[in-house]
């Protein structure tokens, strides 16, 4: 009975057909009253786990949430799906306290977020203590943890619930733990009793790919996402500030929407650029790690490294954001000779004790050994992480390309000794001028023109020498100096290779297998016609969420407007069927979906202006839009839309179709100028406090654009 009930909650309000298998398991044993702790990938559902228990159950879910910023758009998602929510943090005045406190009084919410330093108070346990409470969701768990980089020490105070509320069931949930790292949410939860529900942390939709720069990095980044990511929204790490500013003013000149983003920007301007990424469809951030923490963006179809991570650990964490909606998506890098040289200084030069220092050694050799593998990449990351994955992946460029290897043992064998000879101090482009026998004033100076190894390289040219070098540095076989001149010199474990015990075979350089083109389709499909569909159905998103203030993905998430593409429905019945179709949205933005999709269909019929056109001539004939609406069975938000296209054609008079006194309709004038013409509604509705319906705003501002 409550199972069916779940599933209907899950077809009706969020309009997904089916659970997927963890979260069924969860679903139920949450409803059946009982505690939970949940590890699941990013993307892997976690919100529908304690939201539809929520819902069946009897009082409103709390859930205890760290991040602030996030929770508007949490609750502004549920309104869209019908649901009532509502959240509790320090943005909020006291009045809008007061009315949240007041609907929770009334028992008219059945999802409330809360900051946990906010839940702690003594007024809002005692305000719990007398409503009924389905369930305590405390979501990014991993914030107990005082060894993470998370940390939150108001998450430790969170046993209280457990005291206070024994009968609540709660559901603990994090993306980000290892096994340490859960038992301190179990032992700080107190949380020995819950079932724990494992899973993976394969993040299977996003296809993992390493390349050195070979040419000239941002034109490598500029054609990848011409090739395989027009229109979509990305994000590019860049290692410095100043970097930072230069690939996103160039992405500009080429046309892109591309907006920086680091810690040197006035406050303002990364939260304007910060809102259209969130809010907007095309648009690129170019940013330095800075950025992304609390980026809860589903559809960021791509993340690009122009460097090298620190470890594997942010590697995954920042290519982690791409996909969340799990459609398919890139983590794509480049990286070079330069990188691994920087960050070695970096770390050899700085003052943190030798114990850190060896483990960030550690870890940026692991990230390097990443990157030079010849086989399945996810199977290494995961591996790294404790999690096997029996095959490979499939999804990864390893697979994808398996690059061919060259025994390179003579070979690294010269560039060994080149760096031995000349005396283990010369920096990497010096030792390939001197296997390639340059006669430069320096080698002259140093008489190496008279060394063993000197001119001995011709068989690889200078960029191949120096993939060469980055590959034996990457393998542990060369090490960078402290001083910070790029000095190479010999490590233990190139001895073996030097004195022939050793075979060693490389990757072989991607000149040579770079003729192969590795560039999938150029857009998203391969017929025009469909991409113009899918570009009309975006834009329809687009618009409706710029009207209310919201970003894009909260009016249809990508996959779902994919599927209207494929299914074609004809009517409000086949677009239910659609996944992430509710019966809110489909009350909300069914017909003008349709509409696109009709326009699509029969372009020649016009079938658009055809159902406009019957609109007006209902007006004409006395009839006011209710009443239309009632007629011809569509909303009266379709009808007004309708209206407004004729107000805009000037063939219908505004104070016909919005019969408001002279001052009203200047009041509703002057905010709509107020706010870029009224580009957004949102802002327009608020200033005037509510008073106008969204219906009567757009109709204005058709007259205005007449
Ligand atoms: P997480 O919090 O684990 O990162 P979310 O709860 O944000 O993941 O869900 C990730 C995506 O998967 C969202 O777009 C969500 O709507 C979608 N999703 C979740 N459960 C289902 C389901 N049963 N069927 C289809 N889509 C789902
Ligand atoms: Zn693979």
């Amino acid at each position: 009975m409550n199972t069916s009930s779940a599933n209907h909650i899950l077809q009706s309000v969020f309009g997904y057909d089916n659970f997927r298998p963890q979260q069924q398991v969860i679903v139920d044993h949450l409803i059946a009253g009982s505690d939970a702790l949940v590890l699941m990938p990013t993307g892997g559902g976690k919100s529908l786990c304690y939201q539809i228990p929520a819902i069946v159950r009897n009082g409103v879910g709390i859930v205890v949430s760290p991040l602030i910023a996030l929770m508007k758009d949490q609750v502004d998602a549920l309104h869209q799906n019908g649901v009532r929510a509502a959240f509790l943090n320090s943005t909020l005045s006291p009045d809008e306290v007061r009315e949240v406190e007041d609907a929770l009084h009334r028992g008219e919410l059945d999802l409330l977020y809360v900051a946990p330093e906010r839940l702690m108070m003594p007024r809002t346990l005692d305000l719990i203590e007398h409503i009924p409470v389905s369930l305590f969701a405390i979501d990014e768990a991993h914030c107990v943890s005082q060894w993470g980089h998370d940390f939150r020490p108001e998450y430790v105070q969170l046993s209280v619930l457990h005291e206070r509320f024994p009968q609540i069931p709660r559901i603990a949930l994090t993306a980000t733990a290892d096994n340490a790292t859960r038992r301190e949410i179990i032992e700080r939860l107190a949380l020995t009793e819950a079932r724990q529900f494992i899973n993976g942390f394969d993040r299977p939709n996003i296809r993992y790919r390493i390349s050195d720069n070979s040419s000239n990095t941002r034109e490598q980044l500029l054609r990848f996402i011409r090739n395989e990511h027009p229109g979509d929204a990305g994000i590019v790490y860049c290692l410095s500030r100043k970097r930072v500013d230069n690939v996103a003013k160039w992405l500009t000149s080429k046309g892109l929407t591309a907006l920086p983003y680091h810690a040197g920007l006035p406050a303002q301007v990364r939260q304007q650029n910060q809102e259209r990424f969130l809010r907007e469809d095309e648009v690129i951030i170019v940013a330095t790690i800075a950025f992304g923490m609390g980026i809860d963006k589903p559809d960021v179809r791509f993340v690009a490294h122009l460097n090298l991570p620190k470890s594997l650990e942010a590697y995954y964490q920042e290519t982690g954001r791409a996909g969340r909606d799990n459609q398919p998506a890139n983590a794509w890098m480049v990286y070079g000779l330069q990188d691994v040289i920087l960050l070695k200084q970096m770390q050899a030069s700085s003052d943190a004790p030798e114990e850190i220092k060896r483990i960030e050694r550690h870890k940026l050799d692991t990230m390097l050994g990443l990157c030079e593998l010849t086989t399945c990449r996810r199977q290494a990351l995961l591996r790294y992480f404790g999690d096997e994955l029996e095959k490979p992946c499939g999804n990864c460029d390893t697979c994808l390309e398996p690059p061919e290897t060259w025994d390179a043992t003579a070979t690294a064998q010269k560039a060994l000794s080149c760096v031995h000879r000349t005396g283990q101090r010369f920096g990497v482009g010096y030792l390939v001028d001197v296997l390639l026998g340059k006669e430069n004033e320096r080698i002259l100076r140093f008489g190496h023109n008279k060394a063993s190894t000197y001119g001995i390289g011709s068989e690889l040219n200078q960029s191949e020498w120096r993939d060469l070098y980055r590959q034996l540095i990457a393998r542990g076989l060369l090490a960078v100096d402290l001083e910070g001149h790029g000095g190479l010199h010999l490590t233990e474990e190139s001895r073996p290779v030097l004195r022939g015990e050793q075979p060693l075979h490389l990757r072989k350089f991607s000149r040579k297998t770079k003729a192969k083109s590795r560039e999938r389709k150029a857009s998203r499909f391969t017929d025009p016609k469909k991409n113009d569909l899918w570009q009309a159905l975006r834009n329809r998103r687009q618009q409706l969420a710029d009207e209310q203030g919201v970003p894009a993905y909260m009016i249809f998430h990508d996959a779902t407007l994919a599927e209207m593409l494929e299914n074609q429905p004809e009517t409000l019945t086949q677009l239910s069927n659609i996944s992430g179709v509710g019966k809110r949205k489909l009350a909300d933005y069914g017909e003008t979906f349709l509409d696109v999709l009709n326009d699509y269909r029969n372009p020649g019929k016009n079938t658009q202006s055809d159902t406009e056109e019957e609109t007006l001539q209902l007006f004409r004939l006395g009839m006011d839009a209710e009443a239309i609406a009632a007629q011809r069975g569509l909303k009266a938000i379709t009808i007004y839309n309708h209206l407004a296209k004729g107000i805009e054609r000037d063939e219908v008079p505004l104070s016909e179709v919005v019969p408001l006194p002279q001052h009203q309709l200047e009041a509703i004038r002057f905010a709509i100028e107020q706010y870029e013409g009224g580009k957004r509604l949102k802002p327009v509705f608020d200033a005037l406090e509510g008073e106008f319906s969204y219906e009567v705003l757009r109709c204005v501002r058709s007259d205005m654009t007449r």
